[in-house]
């Protein structure tokens, strides 16, 4: 499989360039030159596999012959052992909701089903066999955990994670700062989800400083992650035994649902992908008036998405401008130059084809996470709550699957103001999380960051 940057189509990569690099050189994105179609009898013929027969079929489009489709299947049974359900994902009926539970890994967010994979990928890649990776990531609460449970201990590799002090719930910063070994370090940065991100992205832009410490990427951005969500997009549909199905995704970076739309892309009759938002709404703003304008990112009870620069949505605009790389990059320019660009009512208008957004407030979600337990005495994370909010607004659209996408105990303080009741930790994660945590304080800078990590690796 081949591989460009969405800011020019000359540009060609493999897919271990793609893993390690995790953003393009030019600054762009990396996005497959071509993508693999089914038809419907190839789709049909998908059904009846297993979650991760599924899994290495579809995943295999995308890193064949970097990973041999023999060695995939290897590294995702190995990868999905650590979960506590048999198929990965859980399909649920609560009331008229169809809820796909993806929080049955080993930190309770959606995000160990990438991360597992991705961990195992570095391994059959053997890029860290000679010399040492240093992985940097920025989380917004729920990436960072399940990148050190992927990667905690792993030979060769160091793993940096940035996360803003004091903005992610307690037990997410507790799961974070208490499981990982010791070629894990947990940095605090005195900012925003959007500042630690800034500084990741700057990072992998600074040539000599990335090469200095051989430097890998980890983030949402990283195309690996995108391929593994594919795979439930695809798992749950099959599941619903039905046609025309939409999706209603709670989204923050936009990369979860940028996976749907991909799904879509290789030929699964999806209907609609709803995006919920919270009151960080750039992406419902700018699926609704065409204006891309990042605001100061508030704090809310949904803190994985709290997040104004969206970074995947470059992906998306990619299609929608008809492949025209340097529309991409000259929208890119506009955002950097002035903190905006406008899409037109055409392109618009094709956004709209596959997508509806929606902007669920703080009130909204709790009175569902209400709702949702006094009808059915079942209890849903925040986030998902915003997906079930988001699905009920275009109720029209008929059936929707939408993505459960933590386990309500990483943000037990909500549930507890919401329904009043103290949530149990889940077994695995009860003899970690009492461990004392630790964690340093950085200010929102790019040159403490990086004084921070050459001091780590000396
Ligand atoms: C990361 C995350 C999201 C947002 O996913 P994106 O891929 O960034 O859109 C939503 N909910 C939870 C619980 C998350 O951890």
């Amino acid at each position: 499989m081949e591989y460009i940057s969405t800011r020019d189509k000359n540009l060609s990569f493999n897919f271990k360039d793609v893993f390690l690099r995790g953003l393009a050189p030019d600054g762009g994105l990396f996005i497959p030159k071509e993508i693999r179609t089914y038809n419907e009898l190839e789709i049909k013929t998908l059904r009846s596999l297993s979650y991760t027969d599924l899994a290495t079929e579809i995943i295999s489009n995308f890193c064949i012959p970097d990973i041999k489709k023999n060695d995939l299947k290897k590294v995702i049974k190995k990868s999905y052992e650590s979960f506590t359900t048999k198929d990965v994902i859980k399909i649920k009926k609560i009331g008229d909701i169809n809820l796909v539970e993806l929080y049955h890994g080993p930190t309770l967010a959606f995000k160990d089903i990438a991360m597992q994979v991705i961990g195992h990928m570095y391994d059959n890649l053997q890029v860290a066999k000679t010399k040492t990776v240093n992985i940097v990531v920025a989380t917004s609460g729920d990436t960072g955990s399940a990148a050190i449970a992927a990667l905690s201990n792993k030979k060769n590799i160091n793993l940096f994670v940035l996360h803003p002090h004091n903005k992610i719930s307690n037990i997410q910063r507790k799961i974070m700062t208490t499981i990982g070994g010791d070629n894990i370090y947990n940095i605090a940065i005195e900012g925003s989800f959007d500042d630690c991100q800034k500084i990741v992205k700057g990072l992998f832009n600074d040539n000599s400083f990335r090469e200095k410490i051989n430097m890998s990427g980890v983030n949402s951005i990283n195309w690996a992650r995108i391929i593994c969500q594919i795979v439930y997009y695809f798992y749950s549909f099959f599941k619903m035994k039905k046609n025309n199905i939409s999706f209603s995704v709670p989204t923050g970076n936009f990369g979860d649902i940028y996976a749907g739309y991909i799904a879509k892309k290789m030929g699964l009759p999806i209907n609609k992908l709803i995006v919920a938002t919270n009151k960080n709404d750039i992406l419902q703003r700018v699926i609704n008036t065409g204006e891309y304008k990042p605001d100061k990112v508030k704090q809310t009870i949904t803190p994985s998405m709290d997040i104004q620069v969206a970074s995947n949505f470059e992906r998306l605009l990619y299609y929608i401008l008809d492949e025209n790389d340097s529309r991409v990059g000259s929208l890119m320019n506009d955002l950097s130059s002035k903190n905006s660009f406008n899409l037109e009512k055409k392109e618009i208008n094709e956004i709209k084809k596959d997508f509806e957004a929606v902007k669920i407030t703080d009130e909204e979600t709790v009175s569902i996470i209400e709702e949702i337990y006094k009808k059915h005495k079942f209890i849903i994370d925040p986030h998902t709550a915003t997906g079930v909010g988001a699905a009920q607004s275009f109720k029209n659209i008929g059936d929707t699957v939408v993505l459960g996408t933590a386990h309500p105990y990483k943000f037990r303080d909500t549930i507890k103001k919401a329904i009043g009741k103290n949530l149990e930790s889940p077994e695995h994660l009860k003899l970690n999380i009492d461990k004392k945590e630790t964690f340093d304080i950085i200010s929102n800078s790019s040159l403490e960051v990086k004084n921070y990590i050459l001091g780590k690796i000396q």
